[in-house]
Protein backbone atom coordinates (compact mmCIF):
# COMPACT_ATOMS: atom_id res chain seq x y z
CA UNK A 1 0.00 0.00 0.00
CA UNK A 2 1.56 3.33 -0.90
CA UNK A 3 0.15 6.37 1.04
CA UNK A 4 0.35 9.62 -0.50
CA UNK A 5 3.38 12.12 0.64
CA UNK A 6 4.68 9.31 2.56
CA UNK A 7 7.47 7.50 0.98
CA UNK A 8 9.04 5.61 4.33
CA UNK A 9 8.44 2.27 5.47
CA UNK A 10 7.11 1.26 8.83
CA UNK A 11 7.77 -2.46 10.01
CA UNK A 12 5.94 -3.75 13.32
CA UNK A 13 7.77 -5.61 15.29
CA UNK A 14 5.69 -7.91 18.02
CA UNK A 15 7.89 -9.20 21.02
CA UNK A 16 6.59 -11.78 23.94
CA UNK A 17 4.44 -13.51 22.22
CA UNK A 18 2.78 -16.71 23.73
CA UNK A 19 2.08 -19.42 21.34
CA UNK A 20 -2.19 -20.24 22.52
CA UNK A 21 -2.27 -17.62 24.91
CA UNK A 22 -1.69 -14.34 22.87
CA UNK A 23 -2.62 -15.77 19.75
CA UNK A 24 -6.31 -13.45 19.23
CA UNK A 25 -4.40 -10.50 20.14
CA UNK A 26 -1.10 -10.90 18.46
CA UNK A 27 -3.48 -11.48 15.00
CA UNK A 28 -5.20 -8.31 15.94
CA UNK A 29 -1.97 -6.46 16.33
CA UNK A 30 -1.07 -7.98 12.82
CA UNK A 31 -4.07 -6.64 11.07
CA UNK A 32 -4.19 -3.71 12.35
CA UNK A 33 -0.65 -2.80 10.89
CA UNK A 34 -2.03 -4.16 7.81
CA UNK A 35 -4.99 -1.75 7.69
CA UNK A 36 -3.54 1.05 9.19
CA UNK A 37 -0.91 1.53 6.87
CA UNK A 38 2.36 -0.61 8.33
CA UNK A 39 4.08 -2.70 5.30
CA UNK A 40 5.45 -5.02 8.00
CA UNK A 41 4.71 -7.27 10.00
CA UNK A 42 7.43 -9.07 12.11
CA UNK A 43 6.78 -11.74 15.08
CA UNK A 44 9.70 -12.33 16.96
CA UNK A 45 11.20 -15.03 18.78
CA UNK A 46 8.69 -17.43 18.36
CA UNK A 47 7.17 -19.13 15.39
CA UNK A 48 3.32 -19.36 15.20
CA UNK A 49 1.97 -20.12 11.98
CA UNK A 50 -2.24 -19.72 13.41
CA UNK A 51 -1.29 -16.23 13.31
CA UNK A 52 0.41 -15.44 9.58
CA UNK A 53 -2.11 -17.92 8.34
CA UNK A 54 -5.01 -15.42 9.74
CA UNK A 55 -3.12 -12.35 8.29
CA UNK A 56 -1.78 -14.38 4.79
CA UNK A 57 -5.81 -15.00 4.77
CA UNK A 58 -6.91 -11.30 4.97
CA UNK A 59 -3.95 -10.15 2.87
CA UNK A 60 -5.31 -12.71 -0.30
CA UNK A 61 -9.23 -11.28 0.12
CA UNK A 62 -8.93 -8.05 1.56
CA UNK A 63 -5.87 -7.40 -0.68
CA UNK A 64 -2.44 -5.72 0.63
CA UNK A 65 1.28 -6.64 0.11
CA UNK A 66 3.01 -6.67 3.38
CA UNK A 67 6.19 -8.00 4.26
CA UNK A 68 5.61 -10.89 6.74
CA UNK A 69 8.00 -12.73 8.96
CA UNK A 70 8.30 -14.81 11.69
CA UNK A 71 10.68 -16.55 14.20
CA UNK A 72 13.45 -13.57 13.99
CA UNK A 73 15.61 -13.15 16.41
CA UNK A 74 14.29 -9.79 18.03
CA UNK A 75 17.30 -8.34 19.53
CA UNK A 76 19.16 -8.70 16.55
CA UNK A 77 16.39 -7.38 13.81
CA UNK A 78 16.25 -4.06 15.89
CA UNK A 79 20.19 -3.74 16.11
CA UNK A 80 20.14 -4.44 12.20
CA UNK A 81 17.32 -1.87 11.47
CA UNK A 82 19.14 0.64 13.09
CA UNK A 83 22.39 -0.23 11.06
CA UNK A 84 20.61 0.30 7.96
CA UNK A 85 19.57 3.74 9.00
CA UNK A 86 16.07 2.96 10.11
CA UNK A 87 14.37 4.24 13.76
CA UNK A 88 13.14 2.28 16.05
CA UNK A 89 9.98 3.58 17.93
CA UNK A 90 8.77 0.99 21.53
CA UNK A 91 5.39 1.85 22.25
CA UNK A 92 5.33 2.03 25.77
CA UNK A 93 3.02 3.61 28.92
CA UNK A 94 6.60 4.54 30.01
CA UNK A 95 7.56 6.65 27.37
CA UNK A 96 7.57 10.30 25.99
CA UNK A 97 3.87 11.31 25.19
CA UNK A 98 3.11 10.64 21.26
CA UNK A 99 2.35 14.51 21.00
CA UNK A 100 6.15 15.63 21.82
CA UNK A 101 7.47 12.98 19.36
CA UNK A 102 5.31 12.62 15.94
CA UNK A 103 5.54 15.73 13.74
CA UNK A 104 9.77 14.91 14.71
CA UNK A 105 9.24 10.87 13.52
CA UNK A 106 7.04 12.23 10.19
CA UNK A 107 10.35 14.20 9.51
CA UNK A 108 12.74 12.32 9.87
CA UNK A 109 11.56 10.51 6.84
CA UNK A 110 13.11 7.35 7.80
CA UNK A 111 11.92 3.50 7.66
CA UNK A 112 10.41 2.94 10.92
CA UNK A 113 10.40 -0.21 13.50
CA UNK A 114 7.34 0.16 15.87
CA UNK A 115 8.10 -3.02 18.69
CA UNK A 116 4.70 -3.50 20.77
CA UNK A 117 5.16 -5.81 23.65
CA UNK A 118 3.07 -8.57 25.43
CA UNK A 119 3.63 -8.76 29.65
CA UNK A 120 7.02 -7.66 30.34
CA UNK A 121 9.05 -5.98 27.64
CA UNK A 122 13.17 -6.57 28.64
CA UNK A 123 15.00 -3.85 29.50
CA UNK A 124 17.11 -4.08 25.98
CA UNK A 125 14.48 -2.77 24.36
CA UNK A 126 13.90 0.38 26.34
CA UNK A 127 17.42 1.19 25.75
CA UNK A 128 18.39 -0.01 21.89
CA UNK A 129 15.45 2.02 20.82
CA UNK A 130 15.48 5.53 19.43
CA UNK A 131 12.21 6.66 21.14
CA UNK A 132 10.17 4.80 23.56
CA UNK A 133 6.73 6.33 22.86
CA UNK A 134 3.39 6.36 24.71
CA UNK A 135 0.09 6.50 23.49
CA UNK A 136 -0.81 8.24 26.98
CA UNK A 137 0.88 7.58 30.19
CA UNK A 138 -1.82 4.63 30.84
CA UNK A 139 -1.90 0.94 30.69
CA UNK A 140 -3.47 -0.08 28.00
CA UNK A 141 -3.08 -2.22 24.57
CA UNK A 142 -0.85 -3.01 22.30
CA UNK A 143 -3.70 -3.18 19.82
CA UNK A 144 -4.76 0.05 20.51
CA UNK A 145 -1.42 1.43 20.59
CA UNK A 146 -0.47 0.48 17.64
CA UNK A 147 -3.43 1.52 15.99
CA UNK A 148 -3.75 5.63 17.56
CA UNK A 149 0.06 5.62 16.88
CA UNK A 150 -0.43 4.72 13.21
CA UNK A 151 -3.04 7.33 12.95
CA UNK A 152 -1.54 10.25 13.84
CA UNK A 153 1.59 9.28 12.13
CA UNK A 154 -0.30 9.22 8.69
CA UNK A 155 -2.69 11.96 10.03
CA UNK A 156 -5.24 10.01 9.20
CA UNK A 157 -4.96 9.66 5.44
CA UNK A 158 -4.38 5.77 6.22
CA UNK A 159 -8.14 5.16 6.36
CA UNK A 160 -8.86 6.10 2.69
CA UNK A 161 -6.14 3.87 1.60
CA UNK A 162 -6.83 1.17 -1.27
CA UNK A 163 -5.83 -2.26 -0.71
CA UNK A 164 -4.19 -4.13 -3.89
CA UNK A 165 -4.83 -7.26 -5.09
CA UNK A 166 -8.52 -7.64 -3.37
CA UNK A 167 -10.42 -9.93 -4.14
CA UNK A 168 -13.39 -8.37 -2.26
CA UNK A 169 -14.09 -4.40 -1.72
CA UNK A 170 -16.50 -3.24 0.58
CA UNK A 171 -19.61 -0.42 -0.42
CA UNK A 172 -20.04 1.99 2.03
CA UNK A 173 -23.85 1.69 3.30
CA UNK A 174 -25.80 2.98 6.08
CA UNK A 175 -27.01 -0.04 6.69
CA UNK A 176 -26.44 -3.63 5.78
CA UNK A 177 -23.55 -5.11 4.34
CA UNK A 178 -22.66 -4.58 0.17
CA UNK A 179 -19.61 -6.36 -0.61
CA UNK A 180 -18.40 -6.47 -4.54
CA UNK A 181 -16.49 -8.77 -5.80
CA UNK A 182 -13.29 -7.37 -7.63
CA UNK A 183 -12.66 -9.28 -11.69
CA UNK A 184 -9.42 -10.93 -12.00
CA UNK A 185 -8.30 -8.87 -14.68
CA UNK A 186 -8.63 -5.53 -12.29
CA UNK A 187 -6.09 -7.31 -9.47
N1 LIG B 1 3.83 -2.57 31.32
C1 LIG B 1 3.62 -2.55 29.91
C2 LIG B 1 4.22 -1.32 29.19
O1 LIG B 1 5.42 -1.19 29.26
O2 LIG B 1 3.55 -0.55 28.47
C3 LIG B 1 2.14 -2.79 29.59
C4 LIG B 1 1.97 -4.13 28.97
S1 LIG B 1 0.69 -4.11 27.79
C5 LIG B 1 -0.23 -5.53 28.32
C6 LIG B 1 1.41 -4.76 26.30
C7 LIG B 1 1.95 -3.74 25.35
O3 LIG B 1 0.97 -2.77 25.05
C8 LIG B 1 3.16 -2.97 25.83
O4 LIG B 1 4.36 -3.68 25.71
C9 LIG B 1 3.11 -1.76 24.90
O5 LIG B 1 3.74 -2.03 23.65
C10 LIG B 1 1.62 -1.55 24.68
N2 LIG B 1 1.06 -0.48 25.51
C11 LIG B 1 0.20 -0.59 26.53
N3 LIG B 1 -0.11 0.60 27.04
C12 LIG B 1 0.55 1.52 26.30
C13 LIG B 1 0.65 2.94 26.33
N4 LIG B 1 -0.02 3.66 27.21
N5 LIG B 1 1.43 3.53 25.42
C14 LIG B 1 2.12 2.80 24.50
N6 LIG B 1 2.08 1.47 24.44
C15 LIG B 1 1.32 0.84 25.32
Amino acid sequence: MELRGHASKIYVLRIGHRPGRDRRITTHVALVARAFGAHGFVLGDVVDQRVVESLSKVLKTWGGVMHVEQGVDSRKYVIEWRKRGGVVVHLTMYGVHIDEIISELRSLSKDILIIVGAEKVPPFFYTESDYNVAIGNQPHSEVAALAIFLDRYYMGSELYSTFKGAELVIEPSHRGKKVVRVAKENN
